[in-house]
């Protein structure tokens, strides 16, 4: 049986009209796939009867189940979800000072091994269905209040999103539907630790935001925390995204996890500012939040400022990322690791 939520518009209409139904119905159905609180064919009042018998005899509904969520005293919301076969995911939901951000998870595990991450840790589990990812956002929608209601979508939750491109596209076409949830692809980016094939046909593919999870401005640093570098080393990777087709007013966010004596030294900054010469960019540093199991410490404040101000005398726009969630473990995978006791 078909769970209809899997489908993109155009598969929805192939499907339809498989079964000799006009093409309209196809639209009619995906608006109420995607509207908040919708779980029973009987709830769609303008199909017949026998239409609404004939749409849950054939196929069903169904969107990640919510196992926990947890508040953290900043408000940010971690959820973690069920998945029909015994996976959990997660989810964070991040509110920011004008508007709320969801941080939605790829894959159930990931095989990218970045040292300092725990859903490296459980290794691949496998890639979501677009379904999965494209609910996680269907649920949050329909409970959290309107003012919580996210604005901006960014992949970096579980798993590396390039490494499951199909359904990655498949469920970005679901979210920015104008008959399902309409988010704005302006507002939604794509986190990548450095698929380079991937991320430039995602880019030639479609105008959306794109963050590089880059931690280490050489190669001999990245290749001891991020296996991914192995693969595509840092001149592949900065040359892709110097070749990336970014649209007017966009930048490539480059995010940093600051870990204390590995990558966070002044030398360190200096080699970050030269390397990204040149490219539109941002630069999100992010205090590295200790955890049993992961070999990595956090950098002190002086350094981690230090390393800010080096980079904002070399004119690059540098954010520190506040802790969310810091109460509430809401670094990918922490939530997981935790119910798995690992
Ligand atoms: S940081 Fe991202 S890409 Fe790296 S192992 Fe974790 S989930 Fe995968």
């Amino acid at each position: 049986m078909i769970n209809y939520r899997n489908l993109t518009p155009g598969e929805l209409e192939a499907w339809v009209t498989e079964q000799g139904l006009p093409a309209y119905r196809a639209r009619q159905l995906f608006r109420w796939l995607w509207r908040p609180g919708f779980d029973d064919f009987e709830q769609a009042t303008d199909f017949s009867k026998s239409l609404r018998h004939q749409f849950a005899r054939d196929g069903y509904i169904w969107t990640p189940e919510v196992l926990e969520i947890q508040n953290s005293t900043d408000n940010t919301q971690k959820f973690a979800w069920g998945l029909e076969d015994g996976e959990v995911i997660e989810t964070v939901l991040i509110p920011e000072r004008d508007h709320t951000t969801l941080c939605v998870s790829t894959q159930a595990g990931c095989a990218m091994g970045c040292r300092f991450c725990h859903t490296a840790r459980m290794g691949f589990r496998r890639n979501l269905e677009p379904f999965e990812v494209a609910g996680q956002a269907l649920w949050i929608t329909d409970h959290v209040s309107e003012e919580q209601w996210p604005r901006n979508i960014v992949f970096m939750g579980m798993g590396e999103p390039l490494a499951n491109y199909e359904n990655l596209l498949k469920s970005l076409e679901i979210l920015t539907h104008d008959l399902g949830l309409n988010f704005s692809l302006r507002r939604i980016t794509v986190s990548t630790c450095g698929l380079v094939p991937e991320m430039l046909r995602l880019g030639h593919h479609l105008d959306v935001g794109l963050a590089v999870s880059l931690h280490a401005p050489d190669n001999e640093t990245r290749n001891q925390i991020m296996p991914v570098n192995r693969r595509y080393d840092i001149d592949r990777l900065i040359r892709a995204c110097r070749d990336f087709p970014l649209s007017k007013r966009r930048r490539i966010t480059f995010e940093y996890l600051l870990l204390k004596d590995v990558n966070d030294s002044l030398e360190h900054a200096r080699r970050l500012g030269r390397l990204l010469r040149g490219i539109p960019a941002k630069i999100n540093l992010i205090p590295f939040n200790e955890s049993p199991g992961i070999p990595f410490r956090r950098s002190s404040e002086e350094q981690m400022e230090e390393f800010q101000h080096a980079l904002r005398e070399m004119n690059y726009t540098v954010m520190m990322r506040k802790s969310k969630g810091r109460d509430i473990s809401a670094a990918c995978g922490q939530l997981y690791a935790e119910k798995a006791g690992h």
